[in-house]
């Protein structure tokens, strides 16, 4: 509402179009001015929120490449556009100051945290897997029956893994003898 506009009486101004006061008519000059966080967004991406198992629909604006809002997304048939707090609050998943972008580790029998290259973890993790089968391997039972399984290595998969990774997780965990294997979005 300009400061012109503003000098007519209420009724007056709900006459121009806003019979019951609820639209223009009653609209300050600060909210005529404000604008959605979403608005300068180059693009739209359409995600699933990562924190917990319902899975709720949500819509990632982008600019200049980076994440600037995240909002409920209506598409959604499990959320239909709504997140609650903690959904509501993804932005900061991604822009806040104390994400941890690095990996930590922490040895054992040590109190301290260090960080290491992603390559490095990625060998540490292959490691013990790879010990962890060998390990744990039980080929057949007592009286002769095959088993060719572990129970020494088990994966529990996030919310927000899509279905394409899931499967493959299922693949590489099957295909390696485990057979504890489980996504949290089910549990
Ligand atoms: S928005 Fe809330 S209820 Fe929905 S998936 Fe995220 S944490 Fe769960």
């Amino acid at each position: 509402m300009s400061n012109a506009r503003r000098l007519i009486a209420p009724f007056l101004r709900q006459l121009g179009g806003d019979p019951l006061g609820l639209g223009r008519a009653a609209q300050s000059v600060r909210s005529e001015h404000l604008q959605a966080r979403t608005k300068t967004a180059d693009k739209v991406v359409q995600s699933v929120c990562p924190y917990c198992a319902v899975g709720c629909g949500q819509k990632v604006y982008v600019k200049d490449e980076k994440v600037i809002q995240i909002e409920g997304d209506p598409d959604s048939p499990i959320s239909r556009g709504r997140l609650c707090p903690k959904g509501a609050a993804s932005e900061n998943l991604v822009n806040s100051p104390m994400r941890e972008t690095r990996v930590k580790y922490r040895a054992p029998g040590t109190a301290d945290w260090t960080y290491i290259s992603l390559e490095q973890a990625t060998d540490m993790i292959a490691d013990r897997v790879i010990r962890a089968r060998q390990d744990t391997w039980e080929e057949e039972t007592e009286d002769g029956q095959p088993l060719k399984r572990t129970l020494g290595i088990h994966f529990l998969g996030g919310a927000t893994l899509d279905s394409e990774e899931n499967y493959l997780i299922k693949k590489f965990f099957t295909a390696m003898g485990a057979l504890s294997i489980e996504n949290q979005a089910r549990i």
